[in-house]
């Protein structure tokens, strides 16, 4: 009989929740991976056994996202927040701009690297709004000679995320999908480039997933460093130096979790009805608790809310820890409460923590 485990009800922001069967089934294969008689983190990555979980990772990465062999799938290090360099260091010049579309702290970290190489512009900013939505395709301005359109398809710590994306024509259309790759199906077709932070929804920290469409590889510049090509890891494989193998075995198993639960349908499915429970509470609170976003640029990955009286939040958040709800602070940016409910954490946690709404709101009300 298998041993109760005690896990957290796990909301923090990331690194985030993994599914727990995932991280059963690496610690059954830890001490001897698959016969080999080493962890899968002592193999080296030239090896026949490494190569297969590396390529085993990107071939459920294109079933799930069904990605075409018009692009590379690329695992990289240095976090999204590399990315936000990297992708004007290859696309943008001096005299080149770029459209970057502001919702969020992030967005705000893309415009600031990319001033180094060109001239990134605002291409929409809901700044004035605190960043309570999502502009409107209307709302966004760019230009056929820009080098690309950025888009923050979820922002963890505003609350809000796209519900669609705009189609650009031939204007590249970049995302940074840290914080929501993985939560629903969309178009990877729309993209010229598609990067994500692993730590949120795809496993560990430390693996960077680049999804990058090939014609953009060979328009990049040519005069930077080795490391920040993205030619130098899609010639190699993503293995030009030595990735981060144990990163890569845990993303292939996340990957594979989710398709065993019925893939992406089935994962969005599952994310709709876990925030529906929290922002239900919110809705039919009469304002004791107030949500952020707007309610048709809601996150269905980071539900952000106030409660309305300010020492009452300070209670919240106190009890919240006590109960065992991990995570539940807001960003120190923006303060306030916000529970990250990303495709690992299970229902009965957001069950659990409506309840501790609910309950909360009827003792203190
Ligand atoms: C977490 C996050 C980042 C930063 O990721 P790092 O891997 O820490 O660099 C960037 N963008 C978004 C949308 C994020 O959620």
């Amino acid at each position: 009989m298998k041993e109760l485990i005690k896990r957290a009800h796990n909301f923090s922001a990331g690194p985030s929740a993994l599914p727990l069967e995932v991280l059963q089934k690496a610690q059954e294969e830890l001490t001897d991976f698959r016969g080999n008689g080493m962890s899968v983190m002592e193999l080296s990555h030239r090896s026949a056994a490494f190569e297969e979980v590396h390529n085993q990772a990107i071939a459920t990465l294109r079933s799930l996202l069904s990605i075409s062999e018009d692009y590379e799938v690329l695992f990289l290090q240095g976090g999204a927040s590399l990315q936000f360099s990297m992708v004007p260091m290859n696309f943008l010049q001096p005299d080149k701009s770029a459209a970057i579309v502001m919702t969020g702290a992030w967005s705000e970290k893309a415009l600031e690297e990319a001033k180094y190489f060109g001239q990134p512009y605002e291409a929409a900013s809901t700044k004035a709004e605190n960043y309570r939505r999502i502009p409107t395709f209307d709302e966004l301005k760019y230009k056929p000679s820009d080098a690309y359109v950025h888009i923050t398809s979820n922002n963890t710590i505003f609350g809000t995320q796209w519900n669609d994306f705009p189609d650009t024509g031939d204007v590249p259309l970049i995302a940074d999908m840290s914080s929501d790759i993985l939560s629903k199906p969309f178009d990877v077709n729309k993209f010229a480039l598609i990067y994500a932070g692993a730590q949120k929804n795809l496993g560990p920290s430390g693996v960077t997933v680049v999804i990058i469409r090939k014609d953009m590889i060979d328009k990049a510049n040519k005069n930077i460093p080795t490391m920040l090509r993205y030619s130098t890891h899609a010639k190699n494989n993503s293995l030009y130096n030595t990735p981060p193998t144990f990163g890569i075995y845990m993303l292939g198993q996340v990957l594979e979790w989710a398709q065993g639960i019925g893939g992406l349908e089935a994962v969005a499915k599952r994310n709709q009805e876990k925030a529906a429970l929290i922002y239900d509470a919110i809705d039919a609170s009469q304002g004791f608790y107030v949500g952020h976003a707007e309610p048709n640029s809601r996150s269905l990955m980071n539900i952000t809310f106030r409660v309305s009286n300010e020492e009452l939040e300070k209670k919240f958040l106190a009890e919240a820890k006590k109960e065992g709800f991990v995570g539940v602070n807001g960003h120190r940016s923006v303060g306030g409460c916000r529970a990250s409910t990303y495709n690992a954490v299970p229902y009965e946690s957001c069950l659990a923590f409506r309840e501790f709404m609910l309950q909360f709101q009827k003792v203190n009300g």
